[in-house]
């Protein structure tokens, strides 16, 4: 997990906050995404159930496209 460590900044998905990683923050994806930093990430619980569709989010980032 030392892509989250606390000296890492990181984006939120849903609102575009950036930070470095934090209780509140959580992410979505499987393994590999998380290996090729493709996971969908959320800065609280509120940007998480805002986004209803985070695999959609995690497949753009798999192509590249964000
Ligand atoms: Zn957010």
């Amino acid at each position: 997990m030392s892509n989250y460590g606390p000296r890492r900044i990181h984006r939120c998905d849903r609102c575009g906050k950036e930070s470095a990683w934090g209780p509140n923050w959580s992410w979505y994806g499987n393994e590999f995404d998380h290996e090729n930093d493709t996971v969908a990430k959320f800065c609280s619980e509120k940007c998480k159930a805002g986004t209803p569709t985070p695999l959609a989010i995690v497949r753009a980032k798999r192509r590249g496209e964000r």
